[in-house]
């Protein structure tokens, strides 16, 4: 069996894979004077006439002078430079990113040995970058897709009851009033069976864009079922919701020529009780207001049952 060895002397086997690295790697001395740069951070960093003996500062202030390097976001290169000059060397070992003006991005390694020089190893990240901006994205979306009914674009059920919860248990804490008002359109499958499935669409969206339009910056509003919805009145008393409720009624025209109507049921939120409970004091009065012939508005008894 034979032992293959180097027949070079190890510091240099170790310079020449250094020089050859895939990484930028770079070594200045205590003064922050360039000692030594691989081939990777010479064609990155010191195109411009730049070499041995050249302080790190001079390196950042060259790539912006020459429009390549580190990028500045500020367009200050003074406050730039003093930025990361206070940053650089304050502690044994640092890790970061940093992107560059071409769009690359690196990660910095710098390693502070014994003798005050700076051993800094830069590493190509750019696919991990790009690959992180696309999940965020994904999640941005899909996250606004739960939220979002895709027919008529109001909030989801589960997104508006998470909103009613926080606007409820806010209301409740700072003894501020707030109302709901549960609306269901009235004799919809009718609309359907005589008008078509589509034309029952375009009403569903037509009801949005009407409550959408009368919605206070506070309000919340969401289809919760198929024909049903819910509006979240935070500051709001009962009473006061019954008045936005019956305008939102009277000011209702019709879906292309369609006319339709609906009824709901206001509940005005009660100290110690829970949004469940809120909820089914407003599909009571929803239900009153049903059996009053419809097209009809009812706000839920203030105490008792
Ligand atoms: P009421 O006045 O008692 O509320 O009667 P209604 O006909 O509105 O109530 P019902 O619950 O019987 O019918 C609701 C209908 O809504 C039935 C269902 O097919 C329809 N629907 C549910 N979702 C959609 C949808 O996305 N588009 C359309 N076009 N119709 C839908
Ligand atoms: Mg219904
Ligand atoms: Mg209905």
């Amino acid at each position: 069996m034979s032992v293959v060895t180097s027949d070079i002397a190890p510091a240099q086997a170790l310079l020449k894979a250094f020089e050859l690295s895939a990484n930028a790697i770079v070594l200045y001395d205590r003064t922050d004077h360039l000692i030594w740069a691989n081939q990777v951070y010479r064609t990155r960093f010191m195109q411009h006439g730049l070499s041995v003996g050249a302080t790190f500062e001079q390196v950042l202030r060259n790539g912006y002078a020459h429009g390549d390097g580190v990028k500045v976001d500020s367009g200050d290169i003074d406050a730039f430079v003093a930025a990361v000059l206070a940053r650089r060397r304050s502690k044994p070992r640092r890790e970061f990113a940093t992107d560059l003006v071409d769009g690359t991005w690196l990660w910095v390694n710098e390693d502070l040995q014994d003798d005050g020089s700076l051993l800094c190893t830069l590493t190509d990240i750019t696919s991990l970058k790009r690959t992180e901006h696309a999940l965020a994205r994904a999640h941005a979306d899909a996250l606004q897709a739960a939220r979002t009914d895709p027919l008529t674009g109001a909030a989801t059920r589960a997104w508006l009851l998470h909103l009613a919860e926080m606007a409820h248990e806010a209301c409740l804490q700072n003894a501020q009033p707030m109302a709901v008002v549960l609306i269901d359109l009235d004799e919809f499958k009718k609309i359907n069976d005589t008008h078509g499935h589509a034309a029952g669409d375009a009403v569903l969206k037509h009801f949005v864009a009407h409550c959408k339009g009368q919605l206070r910056p506070q309000d919340q509003f969401g289809r919760i079922g198929g024909e049903e919805f819910l509006l979240v009145l935070p500051h709001t008393r009962a009473s006061d919701a019954l008045l936005a409720a019956e305008r939102l009624r009277q000011t209702l025209a019709p879906a292309d020529t369609l006319r339709y109507t609906f009824s709901a049921g206001v509940a005005g939120a009660r100290q110690g009780e829970v949004l469940a409970d809120l909820l089914k004091r407003a599909d009571a009065a929803l239900y009153q207001a049903k059996r009053n012939g419809r097209n009809h508005c009812v706000e839920a008894p203030a105490v008792g049952a």
